[in-house]
């Protein structure tokens, strides 16, 4: 989704791809295939291009730090990015800065877990420091009877455990900064997760007190800065009456992110132009939205494979819905794609939703019977 901005500002995007078809491989001009943990595949690579960033926070720090220290313009550099690949670094850089956390701590046996659980309440909430996404990495545990579920996932690296936070909604602040060290914020936004993957983000969040969307925002630019993160982030929250502040963070991602898909359409500066601006250390772009709402709705692999067909009664039915398809494999389950809608003059949100809604229906299940998957 970068191609295009790209394109249009006349930047060549070079693409390191895991394989030929994967969807970025599809769309940029320049494609080399390696795989991302292989140090000298990247270095040949990264030597060829002006500055190198990412669409996944999964390549290796120490590989990173490795190729800076050769003077590869990495963006965001690999000590910032690092904090969005391990989320107990994470946990301890956002109680440095003095932000709101969910109760944590490190567990490397069960027993500690188990303390944890019996000290702050159960149920709690188990995750891998590294590599999770989609909620894959991130286990409930109800009570200590349970722990045999976990005995798996300790192999005698720390894990992290926190407290089952109760909150109202999830929100996120998306965020840009350069290394120049200009920042721009878009609107709090909020994010509906069904079995943890994001299906719906409403922006900007409705109703959300005034003195908690400033704070929120206030919070992840100063943990973009202090972190001398650049490109595009979102710091993902949890909406809580019971932190003082109205919220606690609950992740950071460093790229843009899904809860950021809506601004493609619903924002003057879209997050795919705004991460290549930033990470070009060229002046940022206005984030203002251009309609008072934007909705959007994922879809993922359903009944239908036939996209054409879909399409035919899905851009019918609503000819001002924007839809954004990867060029994915359709399988039951996967996000394959996501459509965009920004509000009309009179509209309600709940209007906006539900024509996102529908037509995420249609290109799931290929006609127009399509019922809102909620
Ligand atoms: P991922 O890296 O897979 O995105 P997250 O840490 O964001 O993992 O967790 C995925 C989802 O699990 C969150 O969006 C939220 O719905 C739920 N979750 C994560 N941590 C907690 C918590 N401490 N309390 C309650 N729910 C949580």
């Amino acid at each position: 989704m970068m191609a295009a901005p790209a394109a249009q500002l006349g930047f060549v995007l070079h693409v390191f791809a895991e394989g030929p078809n994967v969807s970025a491989a599809q769309v940029a001009a320049h494609v080399t295939v390696g795989d991302y943990r292989d140090a000298d595949a990247l270095r040949a690579f990264a030597r060829g291009v002006d500055v190198l960033t990412f669409d996944h926070e999964h390549v290796p720090g120490p590989l990173l730090r490795e190729l800076a220290s050769e003077g590869i313009n990495i963006q965001p550099p690999p000590a910032a990015l690092a904090h969005a690949q391990d989320k107990l670094l994470m946990r301890e850089a956002v109680e440095r800065l003095g932000f709101p956390n969910p109760r944590w701590a490190r567990a490397s046996v069960p027993a500690e877990l188990e303390a944890f659980g019996d000290t702050h309440g159960w149920p709690v909430v188990l995750k891998t420091p590294r590599g999770g996404y989609d909620g894959k990495g991130v286990m409930v545990l109800r009570s200590a009877a349970e722990l045999p579920k976990a005995s798996t996932w300790f192999t005698g690296e720390d894990l992290l455990v926190e407290e089952h936070v109760p909150f109202t909604r999830e929100l996120a602040v998306l965020v840009a900064r350069t290394p120049s060290g200009e920042a721009a914020a878009w609107p709090v936004m909020e994010s509906v997760q069904v079995d943890s993957v994001c299906d719906e983000v409403i922006a900007p969040a409705q109703g959300l007190a005034e003195p908690v969307a400033r704070a929120a925002v206030e919070a992840a630019l100063r943990i973009a800065e202090a972190l001398e993160v650049t490109g595009v982030m979102a710091v993902e929250l949890f909406e809580t009456p019971s932190s003082d502040a109205g919220f606690l963070v609950n992740e950071l991602a460093m790229r843009p992110h899904n809860s950021g898909h809506w601004t493609m359409d619903g924002s003057v500066t879209g997050q795919f132009e705004q991460h290549l601006r930033a990470v070009l250390d060229l002046p940022l772009g206005d984030t203002s939205l251009t309609a008072d709402v934007a909705v959007m709705r994922n879809y993922l692999g359903g009944s239908n494979t036939d996209t054409y067909a879909a399409y035919r009664s899905a851009l019918s039915s609503d000819p001002s819905a924007k839809v954004h398809f990867y060029g994915k494999d359709i399988r039951p389950g996967r996000k394959i794609g996501h459509v965009n809608v920004v509000g009309a003059t009179g509209e309600t949100v709940e209007q906006v939703r539900a024509r996102a809604g529908l037509t995420a229906a249609i290109l799931r299940d290929g006609t127009a019977s399509g019922k809102d998957p909620s």
